[in-house]
């Protein structure tokens, strides 16, 4: 069985040469036989398409399978991605770390480095050249063609354009991100800007816990803030990342004084920093959460108290969304997958008595599976246009 995310590749008006890579990057090695059939072209279309992309040096041709079943012709051939083809630069920016990566087609992630930020460094004027070093660091380590650039951030983003509107955890607004950085970059290396959240929403779904799904809301937690995303795979899966900022979801009226400028959002209440703060912790270093988590795993009261008020406040914003969005799979990720690993019962029973809706249908909670869904995601956006239009996408970057 092709892995849902597969349905619907072409529907997006890209060249059949598109079509053959798109599917062979979503869905790994196929036979040639099963692109064809898959994507509903003529098997000459599909040959054509696969001659170019070999040529291009995208896709390789492997032998025929071993075991392929006994049928008329001969048998069919392999085809994948070439895991020696270009790469993208995925980099993710944290309220307090930068991280990039380079990713190839086969979503191999090699090459990661990470800086942490200290407040003064997250200033645009010394972030964005700050940034564009780490791009182009990263695409100084590998021969192969570099493609595309996504910053993945968190905030109020343009994607059009590249504009972020604002970013509360670092303090932005206003910043032309993709503008500025495209004069700094490489030359000829595309730049796009994506908001964290829904990338890495987006490679859940596609790659991780989301697979099979036909709808998922899902939640993540890089310690600082909650994001969020809801997909659907009824829609059109590119640009399917609906924003969601599930993090601003009240669950304490009148609570504490959120960045947003309204008061008791979940992310007050239920990132990293809250559970240190039920903790009692004054100082909230970088591991204090999951000292915490810890602590509760081995019995601690204290820890445990402060881990059930913490997934509590989850489990009131949980509440509103699956009764506002129905999804069939609910995915937890980053430190919200550890929180709800530590109260696991309690959330799911929490969810059952509080939402009408869990009560009526089959909603599952699962926990993310990527390790680097932003950087995944983050990749997925860069490599767009090749994916629509490989020869024309090659043509234009370096
Ligand atoms: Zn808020």
């Amino acid at each position: 069985m092709v892995a849902i995310g597969v349905r619907g590749v072409g529907d997006d008006g890209g060249s059949a040469a598109g079509r053959v890579l798109t599917l062979l990057q979503r869905s790994g090695p196929l036979t040639r036989a099963a692109v064809t059939a898959e994507l509903g072209l003529a098997a000459s279309a599909v040959g054509t398409a696969l001659s170019d992309l070999t040529a291009l040096e995208l896709v390789r041709v492997g032998e025929p399978l071993r075991d392929a079943p006994a049928g008329r012709g001969r048998p069919s051939p392999v085809v994948e991605v070439n895991p020696d083809g270009p790469v993208a630069v995925a980099v993710q920016l944290s309220a307090d770390r930068v991280t990039a990566g380079l990713v190839g087609l086969d979503r191999r992630i090699s090459h990661v480095r990470q800086r942490f930020l200290s407040r003064a460094e997250t200033d645009p004027g010394v972030l964005v050249p700050g940034l564009a070093d780490a791009v182009a660091e990263a695409a100084l380590q590998t021969d192969r063609r570099c493609v595309g650039v996504c910053i993945a951030m968190p905030g109020f983003i343009r994607e059009s354009d590249g504009f972020v509107r604002s970013s509360l955890h670092l303090g932005w607004d206003e910043v032309p991100l993709a503008r500025r950085l495209a004069g700094m970059v490489p030359t000829g290396i595309p730049v796009a800007v994506g908001r964290a959240s829904t990338l890495a929403v987006l490679a859940e779904f596609r790659y991780g816990a989301g697979r099979g799904a036909t709808s998922m809301l899902a939640l993540n937690c890089e310690r600082v803030g909650v994001g969020g995303g809801f997909i659907d795979a009824g829609g059109p899966l590119t640009g399917a990342g609906h924003a969601l900022e599930a993090g601003h979801i009240i669950v304490e009226p009148g609570g504490l004084r959120c960045p947003c400028g309204a008061r008791g959002c979940l992310e007050m209440y239920a990132d990293a920093r809250a559970l240190a703060r039920a903790a009692g912790r004054r100082h909230d270093r970088g591991d204090t959460a999951a000292e915490i988590l810890d602590g509760a795993a081995a019995g601690d009261r204290a820890a445990r108290e402060a881990v059930r008020v913490t997934a509590g406040h989850l489990v009131t914003g949980l509440t509103s969304l699956v009764n506002t969005l129905a999804p069939e799979r609910v995915v937890l990720m980053g430190f919200l997958a550890d929180l709800y690993r530590a109260a696991e019962d309690f959330v799911r029973d929490g969810l059952m008595a509080s939402s009408v809706v869990a009560r009526t249908g089959h909603i599952e909670i699962v926990t993310g599976e990527l390790r680097d869904a932003a950087l995944v995601g983050a990749a997925e956006r860069a490599f767009a246009p090749l994916l629509r239009e490989p020869r024309t996408a090659l043509r234009t970057s370096r």
